[in-house]
């Protein structure tokens, strides 16, 4: 029988501790601990978590003159505002979180986003919150074309990953990362841990295939992002969408970017 392991995770800013305590030594915060438990890794899923984040699992030593310093280029959204907030594009290989509260249109960006990007990459969109025909009728709605586009409905991240294996999309969004668990991980879906390790498998899938991630993450009515921290280290590049439903304009911000400047502002109409 598979033994469980047990770990405490702070639900705030997600560190995690070896035994219950009432507050938190890493933020200060009091009674944000619960206890996660998580599946007792076979072997080869111990080899799969300790795989480099950036992508060489076979561990290839090099000088630093081995390395290859021209720049990675940049994929154009196809928005320039988007591009620009980015730090010039999109990276191959990032993980770019795009947060907003409910209804400021971060669904509808994107899918505007990926369907352009469709006509000159192969994309994949996950939606693991709305139907397949519930995105099919935003498009519908949005007047766009809907030839290119790949389509998948799931939450668990490891189908995600092998369908992406099959696939070899360039550029992939995940909507929303509250909704996505992994199976060694026996919490609820939209619990710290949940989120935390099922951003962690994403980011290291995008490092090893090159890949290029949105995820979407809902803001919390306090404003925080699901515990912000609790992915700010494993993402490269954080980005908010700001503005209601009944405004006509939405301002892209962004908080963290490991390929630009932060605080670039984007306005969409
Ligand atoms: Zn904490």
């Amino acid at each position: 029988m598979a033994k469980t392991k047990r770990a405490y995770v702070c639900n705030d800013c997600g560190a995690d501790f070896p035994r219950w305590q009432g507050q938190c030594s890493a933020c200060g915060a009091w009674n944000t601990i619960t206890e996660v438990r998580l599946a007792a890794s076979p072997q080869v899923a111990r080899n799969e978590k300790y795989a480099g984040y950036t992508g060489s699992a076979e561990g290839v030593v090099q000088t630093l003159q081995d390395i290859n310093l021209q720049e990675v280029p940049r994929l154009s959204s196809g928005f320039k505002e988007l591009d620009r907030v980015l730090g010039g594009g999109i990276v191959p290989g990032a993980a770019i979180l795009i947060g907003g509260n409910p209804g400021a249109g971060k669904s509808t960006l994107l899918l505007q986003t990926m369907v352009g990007l469709a006509h000159h990459f192969p994309t994949l969109y996950i939606t693991g919150e709305e139907s397949l025909q519930q995105v099919a009728m935003r498009a519908d709605r949005l007047g766009l074309p809907k030839d290119k586009l790949k389509l998948l409905s799931e939450t668990g991240v490891e189908t995600i990953c092998q369908v992406a294996k099959k696939e070899q999309p360039k550029i992939m969004v995940i909507d929303s990362i509250q909704v996505m668990h992994v199976a060694e991980v026996q919490s609820a879906p939209g619990s710290v841990a949940q989120v935390r390790e099922s951003a962690a498998a994403l980011t290291r899938y995008a490092k090893q295939n090159n890949v290029a991630i949105f995820m979407v993450g809902h803001v919390t009515k306090d404003g925080s992002l699901a515990g912000p921290k609790v992915l700010e280290h494993c993402i490269d590049c954080s980005v908010l969408l700001d503005g209601s439903s009944d405004s006509r304009f939405r301002t892209l911000r962004s908080h963290k970017n490991r390929f630009g400047a932060v605080n670039e502002l984007g306005v969409f109409a």
